[in-house]
């Protein structure tokens, strides 16, 4: 999902800021109760931390699920989702919010007014941006790539992943059997992923080599090649590829959520049991919260999720009950 589309002047019952699975999940049981949700990111994508780092990657820890891929898990919250027919705002960073009266504000970093009678923060480790590659700003997107949201986007190509870290080596294991050819390479000879996809990619197709950097790459408006350099002999080589995966980790941010006013805990949104924050109308819910005993998993984010929702109901509407009822009494 990576449509924008305009909330309008229309005031919502709740909106959600951070669409990871907390968020996701939130906004299938803000349908569940009836409620009209927004649901705004920063990322381009759906998924928070589950598409942007490890969407090929499987987890065994979610209920009901004894493995599932990162980003079939994330598309399967998306479609429960979907029948909450939630306004989705992609690419918008929460900026500011207000509570005025019986309405909370929230503005983005692109303009856009939302107004909502709740808001839940499921802002995770907050807005996550990619390490770039250095001088290939031109490159972004015309070949060059920091998320692979879709592996068949580059099958069939010449691929360079540059990076020796665990998304480094999980793109060359997912890419390998797609792409034409995979190269990785790396600034230095030791890597920071997990040794048994290292040792996978070592005896795969995939050609590492170490230590090697980028000098530059070639193309007229897409990348078409790229020159790469080994660091200490200074010997270089010029690599045919298509597209660039950089790999080079990311920085997260929190910060708009720490100038909203929230109690905060050692860089976390404090929160009493019912997912409250110290703001009125304001809930939270997921890896952003703390309280004593918070550990930080889907699963827990996704109960945090349904007790935000259920504990919102009686502020949207004051007749309505904590208790949802049990989805399975209904239709
Ligand atoms: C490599 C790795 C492996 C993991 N494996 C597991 C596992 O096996 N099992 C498990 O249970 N957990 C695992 N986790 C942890 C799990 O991914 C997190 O607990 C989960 O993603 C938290 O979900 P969330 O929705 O609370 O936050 P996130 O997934 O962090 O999503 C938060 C979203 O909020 C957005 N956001 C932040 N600030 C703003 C803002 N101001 N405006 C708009 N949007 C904003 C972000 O862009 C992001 O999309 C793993 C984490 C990593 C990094």
């Amino acid at each position: 999902m990576t449509e924008e589309q305009a909330p309008g002047d229309s005031l919502v019952d709740m909106l959600i800021v951070g669409a990871g699975p907390s968020g996701l999940y939130a906004a299938y049981y803000a349908g569940f109760r009836g409620f009209s949700v927004a649901i705004m990111d920063s990322l381009p994508e759906l998924g928070g931390q589950v598409s942007a780092l490890y969407p090929e990657k499987l987890i065994f820890d979610v209920a009901g699920f004894p493995a599932i891929k990162g980003q079939d898990l994330v598309d399967a919250l998306a479609e429960q989702a979907a029948s909450a027919a939630p306004t989705y705002l992609l690419g918008h960073r929460g900026e500011e919010l207000t509570v005025a009266g019986d309405e909370v504000h929230v503005r983005t970093h692109r303009g856009a007014l939302v107004r909502a009678k709740t808001v839940l923060i499921t802002g995770g480790i907050g807005t996550f941006t990619p390490r770039p590659l250095p001088d290939a700003e031109a490159y972004e997107n015309h070949g060059l790539v920091y998320f692979v949201p879709h592996l068949d986007d580059l099958a069939d190509l010449d691929i360079l992943i540059v990076g020796g870290g665990d998304s480094a080596f999980d793109w060359a294991v997912s890419l390998e059997d797609r792409a034409r050819s995979v190269t990785l390479v790396h600034r230095r000879t030791a890597f920071r992923a997990h040794q048994g996809t290292v040792d996978k990619v070592l005896a795969s197709s995939v050609r590492v080599l170490t230590p090697f950097e980028v000098a530059r790459i070639h193309g007229n408006h897409q990348v078409e090649a790229v020159d790469v350099f080994h660091n200490v002999t200074q010997e270089r080589e010029r690599l045919e590829v298509q597209a660039v995966v950089a790999a080079l980790g990311f920085t997260a941010d929190l910060g708009p959520f720490t100038r909203w006013g929230l109690e905060q805990r050692k860089r976390h949104i404090l929160v009493d049991s019912a997912m409250r924050t110290n703001l009125p109308r304001v809930f939270a819910a997921g890896d952003i919260v703390d309280y004593d005993g918070k550990v930080k998993l889907i699963s827990v984010g996704f109960g945090e999720a349904a007790t935000a929702v259920n504990n919102a109901a009686v502020v949207i509407d004051p007749a309505a009950h904590v208790f949802p009822g049990h989805s399975s009494s209904v239709g």
